[in-house]
């Protein structure tokens, strides 16, 4: 016996998916295609294009524009490397390579979400060089080690988008979000509700974050463990906190509209007049401050129906200052990030999810003559767009046409020698159990009609 092989009398070890992580199957994927279909369409006529980023980047990149006291990088991210941990792996042979290629002493993470990666190529590509702004969208998926739950998993799925560049314009703010909005429109996205706010800038955040702190030193006593942690880490995300014993105190906290600085006041002003101009209908939410530090100015999240607790399918705003973070040129930057599992959820939950399952034509085919032919029929069909099934193995016709039920086809194509020998095909329609004879072009003839009525 090899090594490795199975021992006889040991039972082979039944693998599953790590836990956070899933299998996503079919019919499942043409919905999830059907979305990532829908936003390609739908960006593109905002005039942006597609970004495809590494799944893994420096960890100190993401450290860096994420912020290090955040969650997701001081708890959640996947990290390997780093030199002590490689060259052990190294000396024991259990990685591939030499120390100099892996570069041993940069710790590298798993992309938990890809504006970092977005500035980062921005900047190593020098794209300030292009017309600007840069209008650039992304989708797949992104890690982060959270504790797993309905809608919220390990692996996970954002669709996003980056406006970098240009001006701070609010229409810039204002068209970002008509574009998630329009999009969530064409899928029929139920519940859809927008929340706005604008936590200002360099000049009057960190005056209104101060403020916030000594409101929250007076009540500390009366806080949860994490909310009294976060007084001294950041302080703003106290506000987004969901205890039900901290919600009276919270609604006597000063809010941030009110110590916005003039340029601020008026930026947030002309963002809600021109998302009025639009036609988009928000809410403002002034505890809304999004929990990544790279974030100010606008800030935007949308809830969908059918999501319980994790209802927020999408969160962005305004990061002017992040590529110059990152060691890039002074840059205004905009964007948000769609997550795609929840977007499924709500749609499966309203019932708006529905895609086109089974298959066209399955082909009934009996006789050598009629092989041939089914062949050829089947390639015809194809090419002209429909989907077909071919059984590999001659069936009795009763046998082919139960399978073509199971499968979901909506006709049964039977071919047997004597339909070849008079080239007058038979379409059986499953729905009703109709016959009606065709000569090949017909057929096709008719197959794209009755496409074209029920689509
Ligand atoms: P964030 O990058 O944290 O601003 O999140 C943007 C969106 O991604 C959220 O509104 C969620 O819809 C989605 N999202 C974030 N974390 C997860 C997760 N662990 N599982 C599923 N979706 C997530």
């Amino acid at each position: 016996m090899s090594e490795g092989a199975v021992k006889k009398e040991e039972k082979p070890r039944k693998f599953q998916a790590i836990r956070g992580t899933r299998d996503l199957l079919p019919p499942e994927t043409s919905l999830w295609n059907r979305v990532e279909q829908t936003a390609h369409e739908v960006f593109a006529t905002f005039g942006f294009g597609e970004i495809r980023v590494p799944i893994f980047e420096s960890t100190d990149l993401f450290a860096r524009s994420i912020g290090a006291e955040t969650d997701v990088v001081s708890k959640e991210m996947y990290t390997f490397g780093g030199s002590a941990e490689f060259s052990e792996r190294v000396r024991e042979g259990r990685m591939e390579g030499t120390l100099s290629e892996m570069q041993p002493e940069e710790k590298i993470s798993l992309r938990p979400e890809a504006t970092a990666s977005v500035c980062r190529a921005y900047i190593e590509h020098n794209l300030n060089q292009l017309p600007q702004p840069v209008k650039l969208y992304y989708m797949g998926p992104m890690f982060r080690r959270e504790r797993p739950q309905k809608g919220r998993y390990r692996q996970f799925y954002q669709i996003g988008a980056e406006v970098l560049g240009g001006s701070d314009a609010p229409a810039i703010d204002a068209e970002v979000i008509e574009m998630v909005m329009t999009f969530f429109d064409r899928l029929e996205l139920q519940g859809v509700q927008l929340d706005l706010n604008s936590i200002g800038c360099r000049e009057c955040r960190p005056k209104y974050v101060e403020l916030l702190r000594a409101e929250l030193l007076k009540v500390k006593d009366r806080l949860g463990a994490d909310s009294q942690r976060r007084i001294e880490t950041n302080p703003l995300r106290v506000l987004d906190s969901k205890l039900e014993s901290e919600q009276g105190i919270i609604a006597t906290l000063p809010h941030v509209a009110d110590h916005l600085c003039e340029d601020c006041t008026k930026h947030y002003a002309a963002v809600k007049h021109q998302l009025e101009m639009r036609g988009v209908i928000y809410r403002e939410n002034w505890r809304l401050v999004r929990g990544l530090d790279y974030y100010m100015r606008t800030t935007f999240e949308i809830t969908a129906q059918g999501l319980g607790s994790q209802n927020a399918v999408c969160g962005g705003g305004r990061y002017d200052g992040l590529v110059e973070l990152l060691g890039g040129p002074a840059t205004k930057g905009i964007g948000f990030a769609i997550g795609e599992d929840r977007l499924i959820l709500s749609l499966q939950e309203s019932g708006k999810a529905a895609v086109q399952q089974g298959r066209d034509v399955y082909i009934a085919w009996m006789g050598e003559h009629a092989r041939a032919t089914a062949i050829r029929a089947a390639k015809d069909l194809r090419r002209a767009g429909f989907s077909v099934e071919l059984p590999p193995v001659e069936l009795k016709f009763g046998k082919a046409l139960g399978q073509a039920d199971k499968l979901g086809a909506k006709y049964a194509l039977i071919l047997g020698d004597n339909e070849v020998a008079e080239g007058l095909w038979t379409l059986k329609t499953l729905a009703d159990g109709s016959q009606a004879k065709f000569t090949e072009p017909d057929l096709l003839e008719h197959l794209r009609k009755q496409k074209a009525l029920s689509s």
